[in-house]
C-alpha cells in the first residue's frame, strides 16, 4: 500500500485496514458480505452530523483535488500518468471495476504513481440512486476488491455514476465501506468532447480553493487538455492533493484539526475518524 491513509489513524481504522489488506481476494459469490470493518457489525453507525458527501472542502490554503473517472483506459490513462508525473501532481482515479479487471497493469501503474483510488461501481449504471441495496452493494464490493487485489491500495471514497446517489445509499456507503460520497464543484463537461481548449478554459475559469474538479480519462480531448490545464492551475498558485487529503484538510463535524500542509496531515475521514 502506498500509504494512502494519513499518518495517524485511530486504532479502529488501523485494524480495519489490516483486516482488509490481509483478506484474500474474494472469488465471485452470490452472497456479498459486507467488509469486516463496517460499523454496523460493531454496533456503530456514523454519528449524526457526520458529513457524508462533498463537492468541495473548506480549506485555508490553495488546495484542490482533480479527479478522473471511468478508466482505466488502455492508452489514455498511461498518457495521463506521464503528464501528472512530469508535474508531480497526485490525482484521484474513480475507476470502474470491470475496467480494472481488464487493465490490471495500468491499475498498478496508477498506484505506483502515488495516486489515490475511488470506487465508481463495477458496471457504471446510469441511475444507481434507483437501485436496491443488494445489487449496488455487490457492485461496490466487487470493485473495492478488484482495486485492492490489483493495486494493493483500497479505494477511499465513492463517486456515483452521473452523481446519482440517494441519502440512504450515502449512509451505508459510509457505514459499511468507510466511503464518503464525492461529487464535484467543477464540471467541464469533457465527456461531451467539446475540444481540449474548451475543457482547459472551463476548468481554469471555474476552479477555486477547496474545489473538486471532475474529468474523465477515457476521452482524448481531456488528455490533450491536461498539460495546459494543469500548468494553468499551477501558475494560478493552486496545489494538488488527493481527495482524502482535501477532505482531511477541510475537516468534518467531529474533526478538530485544520491542516494547511499536506505533509502535516494527521486526520482522515472514515470510520476511524471518530
Ligand atoms: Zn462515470
Amino acid at each position: 500500500m502506498k500509504a494512502k491513509f494519513p499518518l495517524v489513524i485511530l486504532a479502529a481504522a488501523t485494524t480495519a485496514l489490516v483486516v482488509t489488506q490481509c483478506a484474500p481476494f474474494k472469488k465471485k459469490s452470490a452472497t456479498v458480505m459486507a467488509p469486516k470493518h463496517n460499523l454496523q457489525s460493531q454496533g456503530l453507525t456514523a454519528p449524526s452530523g457526520t458529513q457524508l458527501s462533498y463537492s468541495h472542502a473548506n480549506v485555508t490554503g490553495p488546495y484542490i483535488a482533480i479527479t478522473f473517472d471511468d478508466g482505466p483506459h488502455a492508452s489514455l490513462t498511461p498518457r495521463l500518468l506521464d503528464i501528472l508525473a512530469a508535474r508531480n501532481i497526485k490525482a484521484t482515479f474513480y475507476v470502474v471495476g470491470d475496467r480494472v479487471r481488464m487493465y490490471p497493469a495500468i491499475t498498478r501503474k496508477i498506484a505506483a504513481g502515488g495516486h489515490e483510488f475511488g470506487n465508481h461501481t463495477w458496471t457504471h449504471p446510469m441511475r444507481p440512486s434507483t437501485w436496491a441495496d443488494a445489487p449496488l452493494r455487490s457492485e461496490i464490493q466487487r470493485t473495492h476488491d478488484v482495486i485492492l487485489a490489483n493495486s494493493g491500495a483500497a479505494p477511499l471514497s465513492y463517486r456515483p455514476p452521473g452523481g446519482s446517489v440517494s441519502p440512504h445509499q450515502k449512509q451505508w456507503l459510509f457505514n459499511d465501506f468507510g466511503y464518503p460520497t464525492i461529487l464535484w464543484a467543477v464540471d467541464p463537461n469533457d465527456w461531451k468532447r467539446p475540444g481540449a481548449a474548451v475543457v482547459t478554459q472551463r476548468i481554469l475559469s471555474a476552479t477555486k480553493p477547496g474545489h473538486i474538479v471532475l474529468a474523465h480519462d477515457i476521452h482524448p480531448g481531456t488528455i490533450e487538455a491536461m498539460p495546459a490545464t494543469l500548468d494553468g492551475l499551477l501558475a494560478r498558485g493552486f496545489r494538488f492533493v488527493t481527495i482524502s487529503q482535501l477532505i482531511g484538510m477541510g475537516g468534518t463535524p467531529g474533526h478538530v484539526a485544520v491542516v494547511t500542509d499536506p505533509k502535516q496531515l494527521t486526520l482522515s475521514f472514515g470510520p476511524g475518524s471518530f
